[in-house]
């Protein structure tokens, strides 16, 4: 196959499985704790915020994991997504690097997050909910989620992080338009942000307050449950359908990659491009690396503790191992919204204990520079998360110039930046400084972490 051909599957090509790396690591993850009583939690104490059938899916060890027919229709939409080789940007570059991109901006919200809010979306409807809350940092997950809500005829609840709410109106129309609601977090509507706002009137938000919110207000209703955008092992499952169609397209390419590059805010979209490769490599050996790329003023994976931690700061959720800066974290409001979590999905952070993956941390303003690069070669405008995984495949390629190789580089495109334009009027005015983390805020945060024996 040449490059003119766009490596565009054919629909029928579409995966009819999730994979689950469960199935192939080496060691089982730790296990899920309730922070009662410190006992690995069952799928009943579960129930309440989710459907039995994520549930399942949570704890599952199968390998394969099949994809309702109804979902598949829906990801017809828009999947197979391109995989392109990024033939003007080498060349812009002037390296040797064979640069591949999975482009999972073609979806109708933008990004990689309607891939689980579909299926999350149909295995609440089919459990017979009528009612979602969920967070959201930048939009990209809620308008996702309000995106699935409208195909199956949920009513959405939206506890968007304020900082992003404000900055970020249009993604908040575009929840609106697909028929949901979006209050700002912390919100005066739960017991969780109302503690906040006392404290703090003007509290900026973070993904774990809003997560609280959202997972009060499901806790209160029998026909509400509550969704998550990432982090989850079924979350990351769903995901799966990147890595394995891209795997199919570089086989068509008749290429492999040596690295694979992904940014990681809760873990998804990586994983979603990554455990399929790392499954090879597990089971045949593959040398491939595989690079997470987090951002410098959130850098749970390169700065975090791996230890028991909650998923929200009111401590509402049960306890998972990850790589964490503590659920109180607030980090500074740089522009990617969507990688302002202050855990790490803990598969991956799992993988990344078994020596299976590495991590990096890139300030925002070099993410931006690499972001505008690839656009004036590509043409496509990279989401400010995606920036993370644009700049960490520059980092590759610029290697594989300097030692006079060739290596194929794979990384994940998750989505566009149209709904991000005035991050990208502000760094192009010089408005976009390189925050640090306040090492006093990550010590208090890390020093509230839960006891947890051995
Ligand atoms: C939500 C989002 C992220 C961060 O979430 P992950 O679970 O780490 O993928 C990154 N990029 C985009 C475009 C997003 O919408």
């Amino acid at each position: 196959m040449n490059e003119t051909i766009k490596y565009l599957l054919d629909e029928t090509r579409l995966p009819k499985r999730w994979y689950n790396l469960v199935a192939d690591l080496p060691a089982p993850p730790p296990p899920v704790l309730h922070p009662g009583t410190l006992q690995p939690v069952g799928p009943d104490d579960l129930a309440p915020l989710f459907p039995m059938s994520l549930i399942l899916q949570e704890v599952s060890g199968e390998r394969e994991v099949e994809i309702p027919e109804p979902v598949r229709q829906v990801y017809k939409q828009w999947r197979c997504t391109p995989l392109y080789r990024a033939r003007r940007w080498e060349k812009a570059l002037d390296t040797p690097a064979r640069i591949y991109y999975k482009y999972e901006g073609v979806s109708p919200a933008g990004s990689h997050k309607p891939n689980t809010a579909v299926a999350q979306a149909f295995y609440n409807k089919e459990a017979g909910v009528k009612r979602i809350t969920t967070e959201t940092g930048a939009g990209q997950w809620g308008s996702s989620l309000a995106f699935a809500g409208a195909l199956f005829g949920l009513e959405i609840d939206v506890y968007m992080v304020r900082v992003s709410y404000n900055q970020k109106p249009y993604r908040r129309a575009l929840m609106e338009a697909y028929g949901a609601r979006c209050v700002a977090s912390p919100s005066p509507e739960t017991a969780s942000g109302r503690a906040i706002l006392e404290k703090r009137p003007d509290h900026p938000g973070s993904l774990g307050i809003a997560i609280s919110e959202a997972v009060e207000l499901a806790a209160q209703r029998d026909d509400t449950k509550y969704a998550l955008g990432s982090v989850l092992n079924h979350v990351l499952l769903h995901q799966t359908v990147i890595g394995l169609e891209a795997m199919e397209q570089l086989a068509l390419a008749d290429d492999y990659p040596d690295v694979i590059v992904g940014c990681t805010g809760g873990g998804s979209n990586f994983a979603g491009i990554a455990f399929p490769f790392i499954g090879e490599k597990i089971k045949q050996g593959k040398p491939t690396r595989i690079v997470a790329v987090e951002p410098a003023a959130c850098p749970s994976l390169t700065r975090g503790m791996y230890a028991y931690d909650f998923g929200d700061t009111a401590h509402l959720t049960p306890l998972t191992k990850m790589h964490t800066l503590g659920s109180t974290f607030t980090p500074p409001g740089f522009h990617a919204g969507g990688l302002r979590y202050h855990g790490m999905a803990p598969l991956v952070s799992h993988v990344k204990e078994l020596g299976l993956i590495e991590a990096t941390s890139y300030h925002q303003t070099g993410c931006f520079a690499a972001g505008l690069d690839f656009a004036r070669a590509e043409g496509i405008l990279p989401a400010p998360e995606a920036n993370h995984a644009v700049k960490g495949a520059l980092e590759e390629a610029l290697k594989c110039k300097e030692e006079g190789v060739s290596r194929a580089i794979l990384f994940n495109l998750c989505g566009h930046g149209h709904f991000d334009m005035q991050a990208y009027i502000d760094y192009q005015a010089g408005k976009l400084t390189d925050q640090e983390y306040d090492p006093s805020e990550l010590a208090m945060a890390l020093s509230g972490l839960p006891s947890v024996p051995a």
